[in-house]
């Protein structure tokens, strides 16, 4: 059976980092929905095109929107064994849909860890990576909206894949490799 892991945390928290260092230990793709949604931009697909208004304002993009992306990004060949999503699912009705997508695949979520960082270091290490990457949504305004957003929007899904005994959290507040290793023990616990 295919198995699949959700990073959860706040912008900033380090989920790309540590999805991308996974997936090398653990031989399936990090789907990042926020590098699928920059693909598009950069080859100015309509896909791009329409995420684009939301994401210059920190908003997120509809839920079918990134639902039928997502569902396109599993079924390619790499996928077949599962995947690390990170940045998916983010509202609830996001979370409803993947669990529709996986029972059809015949996959489950193994375990889904929350990368938990202060809410004021995550405003730093953005402002940092707006000066090392130029990401055109690292500015402070779309920072602050992003975070009410994951706020409002996707921390209720903390609770709701708690209740279903799935949550671990982490320490997002150490170094990168002591971060990755309470992961991978976290992972392999499960
Ligand atoms: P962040 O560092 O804010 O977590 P991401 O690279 O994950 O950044 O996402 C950047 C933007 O892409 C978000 O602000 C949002 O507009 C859009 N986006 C990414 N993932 C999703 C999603 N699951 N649902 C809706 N919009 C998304």
């Amino acid at each position: 059976m295919a198995t699949y892991l959700i990073l959860m945390g706040a912008p900033g928290a380090g989920k790309g980092t540590q999805a991308k260092l996974l997936q090398e230990k653990l031989g399936i793709p990090q789907v990042s929905t926020g590098d699928l949604f920059r693909e598009n931009l950069k080859n100015d697909t309509e896909l791009g095109k329409l995420a684009r208004s939301y994401m210059d304002k920190g908003e997120l993009v509809p839920d079918e929107v990134t639902v039928a992306m997502v569902k396109d990004r599993l079924s390619r060949e790499d996928c077949q064994s599962g995947a690390i999503f990170d940045g998916f699912p983010r509202t609830v009705a996001q979370a409803d849909a993947l669990d529709a997508l996986l029972s059809e695949l015949d996959g489950k979520i193994k375990v889904v860890p929350f990368i938990n960082v202060n809410p004021d270091s995550v405003v730093q290490r953005l402002l940092k990576r707006a000066e090392l990457e130029g990401r055109a949504d690292d500015n402070e305004e779309t920072i602050r909206t992003r975070m009410s957003v994951f706020q409002e929007q996707t921390s209720p899904l903390l609770n709701h894949y708690e209740a279903r005994g799935l949550l671990v959290e982490i320490n997002g507040e150490q170094e990168i490799e002591a971060v990755q290793t309470d992961l991978l023990s976290a992972i392999e616990d499960k």
